[in-house]
């Protein structure tokens, strides 16, 4: 349930209003928009009779809220949020940041890697040092010593690093390591006691969707992360599993616009696991772009051919760069549509 407060409300009477709900066991989320102030109201509101909010002075009117996620509905809080990831980076409302670097930190390659991504225009670092990998026989990641060689180049080049976190016993050392944003992959996004463990951090979280995951299921698991108190959520569309088999999955550039439609978090497009093939990557990007998105995240490796992993839909430092002139070109006419109407 929401209860949309009047303008002409102190912020002693909001104060007042908001204790006057918790008295009665709820958990509540005030946001403060430029234009309206909502006080979102947790629990079992079929408890609470909405009339009794409605006649008072300082509510405008009241409405029950029927989605089960709550914190990470558009009607709690209809401004997008905008998550703070660290060296100036934010992303969402309005701003456009591409995420980019291997799928895998291989060692020395990386800042080289870095190096040409940043050149090309890209503003967050991403990299893999703990791999969730199909088979247990295959490269499992470099570990921490992985997230030591990001941390150094994301330092060097001002750039805030993005890297997958699998294990809830992990998470510390990824604070202590000074991560600027956990990503949980598309394995792991209904691991509700992983999600749990981020979401009692306040480091940004970039959930992907799971590969069979409805629209309404990754929300709730963002939902699972907000509700222990980290609101820094960023969602991300990275394909879906389908019966086609001419890509490793199938891209619902339908789920961007879908999603700014149902919540305020950021939504980020990543066009690499979506088509899982160097050949479509580009096309795919350009496609999130002109949907919406907030943000892109790209596989690129200095010699796909020796990647540790998903070499088969790396971009190489070159491809990259033609892809960004493209990107900027695309963002360049969404924001000009958008103003215009
Ligand atoms: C990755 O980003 O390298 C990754 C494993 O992604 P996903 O979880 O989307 O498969
Ligand atoms: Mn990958």
């Amino acid at each position: 349930m929401i209860a949309v407060v009047r303008e002409s409300a102190t912020p002693e009477q909001l104060d007042h209003l908001v204790s006057w709900i918790e008295d009665r066991g709820f958990r509540t989320n005030v946001s403060q928009g430029a234009s309206e102030t909502i006080i979102g109201i947790i629990g079992d509101t079929t408890r609470i009779d909405p009339f009794i909010l409605e006649s008072m002075d300082i509510v405008d009117r009241v409405q029950r809220v029927s989605e089960p996620y709550k914190l990470a509905n558009r009607k709690f809080h209809p401004e997008d949020t905008v998550v703070d990831c660290g060296h100036g980076v934010l992303v969402g409302g309005g701003s456009f940041q591409v995420i980019a670097g291997p799928c895998s930190v291989e060692g020395d390659n990386l800042i080289k890697i870095a190096r040409a991504v940043k050149a090309a225009g890209a503003t967050m670092l991403r990299g893999g040092a703990f791999k969730p990998r199909t088979s247990p026989y295959t490269s499992q990641g470099m570990g921490a010593e992985g997230l030591d060689l990001l941390m150094e180049a994301g330092e060097e080049l001002g750039m805030p690093v993005v890297t997958e976190v699998m294990d809830p016993r992990d998470v510390q050392l990824f604070l202590d390591k000074g991560v600027n944003v956990m990503q949980i992959g598309a394995r792991n996004a209904q691991n509700f006691s992983l999600l749990r463990e981020v979401g009692k951090t306040n480091v940004p979280v970039l959930l992907k969707r799971g590969m069979s995951e409805t629209i309404d299921e990754l929300l709730m698991g963002a939902e699972y992360v907000m509700s222990e108190g980290n609101a820094n959520v960023m969602l991300c569309e990275r394909g879906i599993r389908t019966f086609e088999t001419r890509t490793r999955n199938t891209f619902d550039v339908n789920a961007i616009p879908v999603l700014h439609h149902l919540t305020h978090l950021p939504v980020i497009g990543d066009p690499s696991h979506a088509t899982g093939y160097t050949r479509y990557v580009r096309s795919a990007a350009y496609a999130a772009v002109a949907a919406g998105a907030d943000a892109l995240e790209i596989e690129v490796h200095d010699c796909p051919a020796k990647a540790w992993s998903d070499g088969a839909q790396a971009l190489t430092p070159e491809q990259f760069s033609d892809a960004m002139r493209r990107i900027a070109l695309i963002r360049e006419a969404v924001v000009a549509s958008v103003e215009e109407a």
